[in-house]
């Protein structure tokens, strides 16, 4: 089976990983010469629009699929009219492309979103502000990603210097969710319509970025969960998805609220590698290729920590029982996300005691690790 991906950052270079024991072979498109899942196959080197690559990609490949979503709607296009079945399908990508359309999505579903207006005007702005109130976020309808191309308004003096930031572009304002926490909620569906979901995510996040992720959530009640599950599936069949979504939620007092998806594999599905019966990139690659998909039970509870920015002393990580060290193959720079560390363990919390020990390690690297 040949695979032919868009993009070819850290998410291809682990549905690679994830591939080769399947005997699948993988080609990145990426327009950079550099992409680091050049590793684990073979790289086009173009940009994300270039029709004449899209059609090379999809002479060579039996399906393509893409790990981020903001690859043109126009190339997934092209590729499946050069003969490569697109999957997820070219719907899912066009309506998570689009904080505006993803959120009327979800409504037309009976999920519930923050409320939210479309902003195209400094007028519009203030309408918005004055019908769903402050706080409130501000975001650009495409291209955001990580808290980028977002500003949280708390008082009516932050108007201007959002609408400095970013007006201009097709925006959305959103109310600002008073969240207990945030989870996620990580599926795959595959070619005959069989959905496996995994347990429920309770994930941390630091200036817009994931810091870590939790799996399975603890003390996720019996509403949530099936509420969790109800939305993937609802999201999954509307769609007729073929492949990984992943759904981030806000969890507040009054159930489950759903920010955004990615119809593709996840940061905050990392963990499955070690901590699930079956990875989420390997379901994603058994979905698209037609197989049947893997159990997606918890096999121990794990946790993952992201690693941004710079490269930890693999020897300090490896000294933490039950840690496994993913790294992406991708220069140290500031905020950048180059890797990341799962532990599993059989208790839980001393999941979250090592995730601690991470994120804020001992001044003396010699004190002892929690047993
Ligand atoms: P996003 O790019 O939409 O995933 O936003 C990045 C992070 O900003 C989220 O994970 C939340 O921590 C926070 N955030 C985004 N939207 C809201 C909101 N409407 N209310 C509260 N926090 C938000």
């Amino acid at each position: 089976m040949r695979i032919g991906v868009v993009g070819g950052g850290q998410l291809g270079r682990m549905l690679g990983l994830a591939g080769i024991p399947l005997g699948f072979e993988f080609r990145f498109l990426d327009p950079s010469p550099d992409a680091c899942a050049g590793a684990v196959g073979g790289r086009l080197v173009a940009a994300y629009d270039d029709e004449d690559a899209l059609r090379e990609l999809a002479e060579w490949a039996d399906v393509a699929t893409y790990e981020f979503e903001n690859v043109p709607v126009r190339s997934a296009e092209v590729l499946e009219a050069a003969g490569a079945p697109v999957r997820p399908g070219v719907e899912a990508l066009r309506v998570s492309q689009d904080r505006l359309d993803e959120k009327e999505f979800f409504h037309g579903l009976g999920i519930a979103t923050a409320p939210f207006r479309a902003v195209d005007s400094r007028e519009e702005l203030a309408a918005a502000v004055d019908e769903i109130g402050l706080p409130a976020v501000l975001k650009t309808r495409r291209m955001g990603y990580d808290g980028k191309g977002q500003a949280v308004l708390r008082s009516p003096a932050d108007l201007a210097d959002a609408w400095e930031a970013l007006g201009g572009r097709p925006l959305v304002l959103e109310g600002f969710v008073d969240f207990r926490r945030e989870l996620s909620v990580i599926a795959a569906r595959g070619t005959g319509g069989a959905i496996q979901v995994y347990p429920v995510v309770e994930n941390t996040h630091e200036d817009g970025i994931l810091r870590r992720s939790r799996a399975p959530a603890l003390k996720v009640s019996d509403i949530c969960r099936v509420g969790a599950n109800r939305i993937a599936r609802a999201v999954l069949e509307r769609l007729d998805y073929v492949g990984v979504v992943a759904i981030e939620l806000f969890e507040t007092g009054d159930g489950l609220i759903a920010n955004e998806m990615a119809p593709r594999v996840h940061n905050s599905g990392h963990w499955s590698i070690e901590g699930a019966e079956t990875s989420q990139f390997e379901n994603h690659l058994r979905a698209i290729a037609g197989l049947p998909l893997g159990s997606t039970r918890v096999s121990r509870p794990a946790g993952m920590v992201n690693i941004l920015g710079t490269l930890p002393e693999t020897a300090d990580v490896l000294s933490l029982p039950g840690a496994h060290l993913h790294l992406y193959g991708k220069e140290e720079r500031p905020g950048r996300k180059i890797g990341h560390v799962t532990v599993v363990d059989g208790d839980a919390e001393v999941v979250r005691q090592r995730l601690d020990r991470l994120l804020h390690p001992p001044a003396d690297p010699a004190d002892p690790a929690p047993a």
